[in-house]
Parts: structure tokens; sequence; C-alpha cells
């Protein structure tokens, strides 16, 4: 018997949440491989659970065939609906079997069991499970599993201790999103690690037989995060293997199922030739990611999914730890910084503004956003920041003791810190439940040697939440005299008033503020400050992150008056980048970053705030014009930096030799506005690394002058697909002014070009959306392309193309023109033919701003 499927997507709140009805112990999985037609057998030990009297069995099933249900070796009598089970059930511990057909080579939206050329892997998280049997697919289930895995290849993987025989173990009970299964002929690139208890542990990377070059470095990268881990969090590994398998076709970056971590390729295979210096970083920080999340997501896993903040922004705070501690301090920040107000700042100023933890939602797969992510992750810093490190590592303890092996809720991480500490968190706990981004505006006094800084906080309304509460933010303030010598090392100011003053007495002289040092709490902040006190921030200021804000706020202001004043580029900013240049005291890697201007996507942000439509075109124009200025006033000093940088010997990934590269190339992007490319040119073609290589290939499409470097590149990559989706975004990303929509399209009538893997839709469209410029064209063929590869995207694969739409956020933000073409598109997607519930709610949002 069938139900029909319900006729509106469900919307699901947080307050709704109930504990399951049945709890299972051991689920015993059974896969007979096949394309089309794989036999699914599992045998599930159910027991009624204590804390409640529900006794409805409810089990979750998605395209699955069912071939057979049992309870207790009856006929289990089962109904069946487009989304799951119901039976009645006995009021007694019993057992589950069932057998299901699935076919996993027809499954393109790579959720569930699926074929990446021809082999089979999962992706399970959040809700991918129920696409491989009937199950209670909820994260506050956990149960132990074991699997057998019938069939020819020659590798067969799932979740813990190999018994043999695609027989496996996993002894620590897990929730099914952290099932895995991969089988297929891959090579392993293996190693060991002895933990600090002195247990051996086997590695693997998992490969295709001409990638076992491309390993090392992720190798490496994983022990480096068990040792940190160790060191850091007193965190120890927990079975006798761990293995990571490279997959190409893959929606996320990575995922990390409980001892088997399923990788997209692109973020786990490098070497010299194909990887760039930014592609090590991110391995490196995605292997530490999944690792940590053996601790923070495994061992102790989420409630529900509203919670799903407690995993991941716990987990990428521990790994923005990890590389700081890896690799530059500072230099990590300020990325950090760049890619929260790019996309964490955007979304909580758009419509798709969510707290932390949203509390209601349609499809959760639209919910892993740089919000729960990585202002996600600024809030475990502002905890730590305001507890103090002892306390944040004694609450960490007690959450890791308390909680092993439950899955929990941001009330039980916070209560652990109210304990350790004695303080109450309730204000805290704002930062979880409000969304937007907080404004605090700075006024400073000054009398009879007290200087007084008064802050005012306010949070714009967002979706759902009209008023705000005030919330605590730590704001780190230092203080220098005219001398640029600090006065007041940092201090902290707990701002929990809406309006809330801070004193600072003694002093002989007005003296100068550095506010917010280290981005210390998620803000904008807005503060009456000249160009002057900004350029001696710049020279002056010891805190590295704010050395480099001063320098961010004076490119933006310089950029503003070019595009609403048609000023001249800024004289002051120039002199100020040159002596950043000349200082032999900073880190290349330092100076590569002051040098790195707003985005134009940043700016028109900037001039909606200030009551200005942004005009992406202009922006584009002023842009092009500030850099040749800058290429200009530094003619003299950027062949020598070009030299100096220049890094002899075998490539390393490191920091320093990094650090170089980009410092170089900078200079290089420079040049090529003076030498027509020829400087460019011989880096291009005597480039060893791909840094190096696309670096030159960059400069010389940016001044236009690189169709035949283009062409050579694909010839020398074209069997490579993870430099191919370079390639294709390149040209995209460095599509002059408004020409990226019929390059993006042009694209897409290559050969190579194809919709079932996410990492090529994502070259071309992701850099179609990051292109300011030439998607807001002003014929509105750049919206007009996206809404049409988006529609077609959906059918095959709903997660990337609802994760896609997000390129239109910003709608409201321009003029009346393009704000009608932008609905256009978008009302044309809603109104699609059997969209997704996954596109569907994401364009139903956005247009609901
Ligand atoms: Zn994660």
């Amino acid at each position: 018997m069938k139900d029909a499927s319900p006729a509106a997507p469900l919307e699901i709140f947080l307050s709704d949440y109930t504990p399951p009805a049945y709890l299972v112990d051991t689920v015993e999985l059974t896969f007979k491989l096949h394309p089309t037609a794989t036999r699914v057998l599992s045998r599930i030990a159910f027991r009624p659970n204590p804390d409640t009297a529900d006794r409805t069995f409810y089990l979750h099933g998605e395209q699955l065939k069912l071939i057979s249900a049992t309870i207790d070796g009856q006929d289990a009598n089962a109904k069946v609906t487009d989304l799951g089970l119901t039976a009645i059930a006995p009021d007694a511990p019993f057992i589950f079997e069932a057998e299901v057909e699935i076919s996993p080579s027809t499954n393109t939206a790579l959720e569930g069991l699926y074929m990446s050329n021809g082999m089979y892997c999962t992706q399970c998280e959040a809700e991918g499970f129920r696409k491989i049997t009937y199950y209670p697919d909820r994260p506050d289930v956990m149960a132990v599993f074991s699997v057998t895995i019938e069939g020819e290849e020659t590798v067969k993987l799932s979740n813990g201790n190999d018994l043999g025989d695609g027989k496996w173990h996993d002894p620590w009970p897990k929730p099914a999103y952290l099932f895995a299964l991969v089988a297929g002929d891959l090579v392993n690139h293996p190693d060991t690690f002895t933990t600090m208890s002195g247990k051996e542990v086997e590695l693997n990377i998992w490969v295709r037989p001409g990638d076992l070059n491309k390993c090392a470095f992720g190798m490496d990268a994983l022990k480096r995060s068990m040792a940190w881990d160790e060191k850091v969090y007193g965190r120890e590994y927990d079975l006798d293997l761990f293995n990571i398998v490279a997959v190409d076709d893959f929606n996320m970056g990575a995922m990390e199922n409980k001892g088997l971590n399923i990788f997209n390729s692109s973020a786990v295979l490098a070497s010299p030739e194909t990887s760039t210096d930014a592609n090590f970083e991110r391995i490196e920080a995605i292997i530490a990611h999944e690792y940590f999340h053996n601790w923070t997501g495994n061992r102790i896993t989420c409630r529900d999914w509203f919670q799903l903040c407690l995993k991941e922004g716990l987990t990428v705070y521990r790994d923005s730890q990890f590389t700081s501690d890896e690799r530059s301090p500072a230099v990590k920040r300020i990325e950090d910084v760049i890619a929260l107000r790019a996309r964490q700042f955007r979304e909580d100023n758009g419509p798709l503004a969510h707290p932390v933890r949203p509390t209601s939602f349609v499809e959760i797969n639209n919910f892993y956003t740089a919000t729960v992510y990585e202002k996600g992750a600024e809030v475990i810093g502002m905890l730590k920041t305001l507890i103090g490190d002892d306390a944040y590592y004694k609450g960490c303890d007690l959450y890791f003791t308390r909680h092993d092996g439950q899955a929990c809720t941001i009330e039980d991480w916070l209560a652990c810190f109210e304990e350790v500490t004695g303080r109450d968190l309730a204000q805290f706990k704002l930062w979880y439940t409000q969304a937007g981004t907080p404004r605090v505006s700075v006024k400073e006094a000054w009398k009879d040697g007290t200087y007084t800084l008064t802050f005012t906080q306010h949070t714009p309304p967002t979706p759902g939440q009209d008023v705000k509460d005030p919330k605590v933010i730590p704001i780190a303030v230092g203080l220098l005299n005219e001398a640029g010598e600090e006065i007041q090392a940092t201090r902290i100011c707990e701002v929990t008033d809406d309006v809330h003053a801070f004193r600072f007495t003694g002093l002989d002289a007005l003296p100068i503020a550095s506010i917010n040092r280290g981005f210390s709490a998620p803000i904008i902040l807005q503060q009456d400050q000249d160009n002057l006190t900004r350029a001696f921030l710049l020279a002056n200021d010891t805190d590295p992150f704010n050395k480099w804000e001063a320098g961010r706020a004076l490119a933006r202001d310089v950029m503003i008056r070019m595009v609403t004043e048609d000023a001249a580029p800024d004289q002051a900013y120039l002199d100020a980048l040159l002596a950043v240049a000349r200082d032999d005291t900073l880190d290349p890697a330092f100076k590569a970053l002051v040098f790195s201007l707003p985005s134009g996507d940043d700016i028109a942000q900037a001039l909606f705030d200030g009551g200005v439509t942004p005009d992406p075109t202009k922006i584009y124009l002023t842009a092009q014009t500030l850099s040749q200025s800058i290429a200009q006033a530094m003619q003299d000093t950027l062949p020598r930096i070009y030299a100096q940088m220049q890094v002899d010997g075998p490539f390393s990934p490191d920091a320093d030799a990094a650090g170089k590269r980009a410092w170089g190339n900078v200079a290089l992007s420079l040049l090529t506005r003076l030498d027509g490319g020829a400087q460019a040119r011989t880096q291009f073609e005597g480039a060893d690394n791909m840094t190096q290589q696309l670096s030159a290939l960059g400069a010389l499409l940016r001044a236009e002058v690189g169709e035949d470097a283009s062409k050579a590149f694909y010839a020398q990559w074209k069997e490579d697909r993870l430099v191919i989706d370079k390639w294709f975004a390149m040209q995209v990303s460095f599509a002059k002014l408004d020409a990226a929509p019929a390059v993006a399209e042009a694209l897409t009538a290559h050969p190579d070009f194809t919709l079932t893997n996410p990492n090529r839709f994502r070259a071309v469209f992701g850099a179609l959306a990051g292109n300011t410029a030439g998607f807001h064209s002003p014929d509105g063929s750049g919206y007009a392309l996206l809404a049409d590869w988006l529609i077609k995207l959906d059918a095959k694969n709903p997660q990337t193309a609802a994760r896609m739409s997000t390129a239109f956020e910003t709608w409201t933000r321009y003029d009346a023109d393009r704000q009608g073409m932008m609905r256009d598109a978008l009302e044309r997607i809603k109104a699609a033919p059997n969209l997704s519930g996954d596109l569907s709610e994401m364009v139903t949002r956005i247009l609901n701003a």
C-alpha cells in the first residue's frame, strides 16, 4: 500500500522536538552491490524508549523498493509512503528485518548510496541514510553497526574495524548520518600513527590508481592533526584504523563518517604541480576538521539538526586553532575574517539570515551555512575570550567526560562552562538564538587624563526577528600614543548593555585607540576615524589584525570616494602602501593581504549600508583604476620585490614559502599592468608548480593578454579534472567588466562541462556569482543564465542547486532594473515544473526579502 505524498513541504520546528519512541541497540546490514539493483538487508534490534510513553513505530525511508519487512520473524504488515514506513510494534524489545532494493547508478543527487566513476560511495549527513534503508534516521538514535559488503570490487570499506571479507564492525554507537560504505578498485597510501597511550593506528588514504602520487601531503596533515588534538584538547583516536577515501563527485568538501572519512577529491589530493598554496592550506584544514569531528560530532553528536552548530561551529573553531598553530595566527585570522564578511555577513544582512541555531527549517540541507559554521566558530572564540583559556579547556574536558556517547544540545554545552566558571551565560546564549550582525558604534571622550569609549550596540531586524536584546560583546581594545608606542595593552571591554562606557585613566595625552583587536567579536564597528588615523594604525598598530584592518578601512574609503565623488586615487593611501611594501619587518603573506583590495561585493554592501545604490560596473572600473595607480606608484619597487620573493630549491607548501609566493605574485600582477605581460609570460612558461603557473595565468587574463596561455594551460592539463576546474573558473573570474555571462555560457558548451560533477558546476557558476560586475551585467544575462542552469541542475542534484541559488541573496541592494530582472529570474525558477523542496525553499526565502 502506498499513500499519497504530502502536498506542501513540511516546516519542522525546534520547539516540536520529541524523543524517539524506540531506541536501537544494534544494526546489521548486508549490501549485495549492483549498479541498478543493490539489495540492502537490515536486521535492527529495537527497544522501547523508557523516556517516553509514545509507541509510534515510524521508520524514515525514501526512494526504496520494499521487498520484505518483518517484526520478530512475522510479516510486519508495514504501511509505506514516499517518506517512510509505519507498523504496529510491541512494547518490548524486538527485531525488525527488511530487504529493500536501491539503484546507486541513477542516484545523481549524490545523497545516500551512489556511484562516482564506477565506484560505490555514500553521503548520509544529514538525511541520506533513509535512501539506503528504512531506519529512524535522526541523530539522537545511536547504535552499534555491523556491515557485510558483497560485490566484485577489490576494495570494500565501511566504518570501524576491518573483520576481513567485506565484513566491518564499529564498536562505537553512532547515528545513521555517520554511516559510510565505499567499494571500488582503489589503491591506498598507507601509514601508521602511535597515539598518546601507545596504541598503533593504521592509516590509509584510498584513491584511484593514477592518484597515488597526490596522497603524501594529506597523510602528513592527518598525522599532525592527530598529534595536535592530543596535545591541545587531550583527545585520542579510538579505533585501530582510520581510512580516508577520495571521491570525484561529492556535494560537500568532506564527511566525517566514523573511521571512514569520505572526501571530495579536491579536498585531499595534493601535489606541487597540480595544487596551489591555497589548495594545500585548505586541504590541511579540511583533513584536520573532519578528524577533529571524531570527538566533536561523533563521540558527542547533536540531539537534532537544529543543534548543527554544536558540532560544526566548535569543529571549525578547532580547525582554525590548528591552522593558526601550524602556520601564521595573524594571516589565518585575517583570511578567516575576509571569508566571514564575504559569506556570513552577507547572509546575515539579507533574506536568508537565521540564528546560529535556527528554530525551523523545511530542508535541513539548506542550513549548512556560513552562519552555522563560521559564525558558530566565532561564538566559540568569544566564549574563550570571555572566560579565559583555562576555563575554556576545563569546560571542554567536562563536556567530553559528561556527554561522551550522547546526543546533545547547545544548553548541554553551555552548562559545562557555567559549571566551571560559576558565570551565568544566559545573555551569551543570545549569540545562538538571535540572527543578524550587531552594529556597534563607538564615541570617544577625553578629559583630565581620562579617556572614555562609549559603545552603542544595535542589531537590525532579520526575518522573523524584529526586536533584538543587547548581547554580551567582548571588544578587545589597546591604546597607542602619538609616537606609535603601546600605552595600554589589550584589554577586553565586555559590552553588555545597549550603551556601555569604559574608562582608561592616568593618561598623559589623548591616545589613539585600536578597537576590536583580533576581530574579537563578529560585529560591524562604526567608528568616526579619519584616514590619517587609519594610516597611523596601519603603520604602528601592534595588533596585526587591526594593522591590516586599518589598511582595509582606508582602501574601502578611498574606493567609495572614487565611486561616489569621482575622486582621484588617494595619495595618502598610495604612500601608506608603499611604506608597507618597504617594511622588511613584515611577513610577506601579511603584505599580500594588505595589498588585496576589498571585493566588488564588499564595496557594494558598504555603499548600500551608506544609502547609495551600488553600480557594479562603476565599482569594477574603480578597482581597475586604483590598481593601475598602485602599479604606477610602485613601478620602481615592483621588480625588486618580485626578484626577492622568488623561492629557490624544491617546492614546499609551508607558510613561509607560500607567503613569499603570495607577495611575489601580488608584485607580478601589478607589474603585468605595466609591462604588457612580459614577466608573467616568463613565469607561466617556466613555472614548476601550480601556484606560480596559475598566478601568472591570472595576471595575463586580468590584463586581457592571456588567450594563448589559457590554450596552453588546457592542453597541458586536460587529463586532470581538478586542474581543469581551475581553468574553467579562471576564465569566468577574470572575464572583463560584464563579459562573464557570455564566457560562462560558452564554457557550458565545452565538452568537459558536465552537470553530474558538482566541482565543475561550481567552477563555472561559483565564479560567475563571484564576478560582481559580470553577474550583475546591466542586460540581465548573468541572472538569466544562472536561472537556466539552476533549473537544469535541480533535476539532478537539488542540494547543489539550492546552495548556488544564494548568488541572488543580495538582490534588494541594487537598482530597480536589476531588482526586476533578478526577481523575474527567481520567479522563473520557482515556477519550474517538479522543482525540488531544496531549491523551492531557498528561492521562496530569497523572494520574501
Ligand atoms: Zn564539519
